[in-house]
């Protein structure tokens, strides 16, 4: 895009528009907020988070006509917080407002399929796999793709819609389980470590970068994310920035995103996924950066400069998810011991306001700062104990 086609940025007082109603709209919302903007969300469940804390919200589905065009006609800008948004939706929004991200790039990172072979073709190695549509695709995938797992193409989040698989029997019975959708069945790999690079890039191609995070899962769900604010970036993490700036050059992408890596035993680095929004990674940033992933987001949004990324400090953000609200003994629900989490020096708590705690559901997470890595692990696993959540630094 050339400088000339650059609109001018939308000011402070006027209103942002978000897709999706849930967590990361709030926190959007929030940073919005305190820059003086007004936002409008758009999601249909009458409890969502955002909506909650949203200066309008428009209660209709992602691809309700009359919802997506009171959003335009209120928002010279929008945004999206996930990326099963109908990519239609984006395209009939940006006919009247500035969409960011666009419908072209969206459209590539909902579906692992067109993904994959998007990060593959630029140069970033991925694991090997196969496009799945039917069990004969299965039946012909390499050998070299069992163990493996076979995630849904679409629609999958928080290790939902994927499914470890040994053989190809167990890869046929799960394509079933699936319901027969499009799917990628790729090698299980051997991991080292997993990181992600969160970014942000302009309309003026302008982008920065976030430290990585070192990141944990628990059962396919994000548990620990940590950056250590004296170490400068590893090599590792410097290639991963790389790759992360390529894709997001690739996909012409105006926003901020996220690259998750996998570190294999070999040293390989090998893109996972992308995120085309902040990320549950990037959390920290809302305590630990000079700018959070959510002030970024507004930033890109509104065509403002991008804020600075640099570490105030190390930090260990811990999940909180609904399990804690179940007593381990009794399976009885219980309300987490909140006051004992705040009494932990550098604990920066954020509750998604849900009203309902399920097992497995992200309700919220702790930032727990500290000058040193070693200070921050140290008050996080006192935290972590405070809520009964496993720990190992
Ligand atoms: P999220 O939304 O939390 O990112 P997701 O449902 O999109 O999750 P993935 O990111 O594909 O799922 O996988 C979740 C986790 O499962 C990964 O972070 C990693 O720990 C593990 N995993 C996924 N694919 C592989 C693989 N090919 N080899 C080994 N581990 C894997
Ligand atoms: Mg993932």
């Amino acid at each position: 895009m050339n400088e000339a086609s650059i609109p001018p940025p939308i000011s402070p007082g006027d209103w942002l528009g978000m897709i999706g109603g849930g967590q990361l709209g709030r926190m959007y919302c929030h940073a919005a907020q305190s820059l003086g903007y007004k936002v409008a969300v758009l999601d249909p469940d009458p409890q969502s988070p955002a909506g909650a804390v949203a200066d309008l919200h428009i209660r209709a589905a992602y691809d309700d006509q009359a919802g997506l065009k009171q959003l335009s006609e209120r928002c010279k800008a929008i945004t999206t917080e996930f990326e099963n948004v109908p990519a239609q939706s984006l395209e009939t929004l940006a006919s009247a407002s500035l969409v960011r991200p666009g419908a072209q790039a969206v459209a590539v990172v909902q579906d692992r399929i067109r993904e994959k072979a998007f990060i593959k073709n630029i140069g970033v190695p991925v694991a090997p796999y196969a496009a799945i549509h039917t069990p004969q695709d299965i039946d012909a995938a390499a050998e070299g793709l069992f163990p493996g797992i076979l995630k849904a193409a679409r629609l999958g989040y928080d290790g939902k819609g994927q499914a470890r698989v040994k053989t190809r029997e167990e890869a046929r019975q799960a394509l079933e389980s699936f319901g027969g959708v499009a799917c990628v069945l790729e090698a299980l790999l051997p991991l080292a470590s997993e990181l992600s690079v969160v970014m942000a890039r302009g309309a003026d191609g302008q982008a920065v970068f976030y430290p990585s995070a070192r990141n944990e899962h628990r059962d396919g769900i994000l548990a620990v994310s940590t950056v250590d604010a004296r170490s400068p970036d590893q090599a590792i993490a410097v290639q991963a920035a790389n790759a992360a700036l390529a894709i997001a050059e690739g996909l012409e992408y105006v926003g901020v995103l996220c690259v998750e890596f996998f570190v294999l035993q070999d040293g390989r680095l090998i893109a996972n996924e992308i995120a085309p929004r902040p990320h549950n990674s990037g959390h920290y940033t809302m305590n630990a950066s000079v700018s959070s992933q959510f002030e970024q987001q507004v930033r890109v949004t509104a065509g403002l400069p991008l804020g600075g990324t640099a570490s105030l400090c190390s930090v260990v953000m811990l999940n909180i998810l609904g399990d804690v609200w179940f007593d381990d003994a009794t399976g009885l629900k219980r309300e987490p011991d909140w006051p004992a989490v705040l009494a932990v020096p550098g604990a920066k708590l954020h509750l998604y306001g849900k009203s309902e705690a399920r097992r497995g559901r992200k309700m919220g997470h702790v930032n727990v700062l500290g000058a040193t890595v070693a200070d921050a692990v140290g008050a996080a696993s006192r935290v972590a104990h405070a809520l009964g959540i496993p720990f190992q630094p």
